[in-house]
């Protein structure tokens, strides 16, 4: 079955480590050419590019800072002239509690996780207007449906995407392009792998499978609103999450 992968081109925002390498190695390993943009870990960005190969580059841009988003767009534009999907994956955790929160965390979180998201799409959407059509990927968390003790401010950052997504769902639309959330749970990455033991396996018995989720979970599911299978699909904020309760 042809998903309409082969010949993309596809932007993954922190997509050199954890969910952002297995939606760049998923899309690209279906025939997809797949820029992965980094901001610090320039070494697994480019070491992944190397591997993947199909015409795939790296970029560095600090998704929070307007003139770094600008400049990945423009050299996307240059080597390619077209973007179909754009994966803003790219997100920061801090935890504390509320009263704790250091007004410079919670800038930082929002700067990464809610406004990279809406720098991109605006870039992205510019170019997809034009070719009218394109697919919009934003990685969302369980936390933002559903909040937690000790994340108000990631959960905020992550509500704030699912927003962001619905209503450039409907703006966007009538162009060709859909925008939908994928709202992860407990993924197995580096941005957990620090969790407390006992934490862990709280969150474990919280899922009704009973297991950590993979990189490739999410990535599987960022495939299909990237995919044809999803061309009715828009708005949507789809949890991968092994069915946890919290
Ligand atoms: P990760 O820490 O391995 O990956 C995050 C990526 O974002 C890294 O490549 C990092 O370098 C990049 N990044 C951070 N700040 C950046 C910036 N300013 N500019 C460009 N890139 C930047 O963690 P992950 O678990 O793979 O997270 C990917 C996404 O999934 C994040 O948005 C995260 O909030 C979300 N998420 C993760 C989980 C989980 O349990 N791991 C659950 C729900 C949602």
């Amino acid at each position: 079955m042809d998903l309409g992968i082969s010949g993309k081109i596809v932007l993954v925002t922190g997509g050199g480590r954890g969910i952002g390498k297995a939606v760049s190695e998923t899309f690209s390993n279906l025939g997809a050419t797949v820029i992965i943009n980094y901001n610090k870990n320039k070494e697994p960005a480019e070491s992944l590019t190397k591997k993947l190969g199909n015409g795939s580059l790296c970029i560095k841009a600090d998704v929070s800072k307007s003139a770094d988003v600008k400049q990945m767009f423009d050299t996307v534009k240059e080597k390619f002239g077209r973007l179909d999907i754009l994966v803003n994956n790219a997100g920061i955790l801090k935890d504390a509690l509320l009263m704790m929160i250091r007004e410079e965390d919670y800038n930082s979180i929002i700067d990464i996780n809610l406004k990279g998201p809406f720098l991109c799409m605006q870039h992205a959407a510019k170019m997809m207007l034009r070719q009218r059509s394109g697919k919009i990927i934003n990685i969302s968390s369980i936390i933002g449906v559903n909040g937690n003790s000790g994340q108000t401010h990631y959960s905020a950052s992550k509500a704030g995407l699912i927003g962001l997504t619905k209503s450039a769902a409907k703006e966007l639309g009538r162009f060709g392009i859909t925008v939908n959330a994928v709202a992860p749970g407990f993924i197995d990455t580096d941005m957990t792998k620090d969790m407390k033991d006992e934490i862990k396996k709280d969150l474990i018995a919280s899922t009704s499978l009973g297991r950590i989720g993979k990189p490739e979970d999410v990535a599987k599911v960022v495939l299909f609103l990237g995919s044809n299978l999803s061309d009715y699909v828009s708005g949507q904020v789809i949890g991968v999450d092994g069915c946890q309760i919290i």
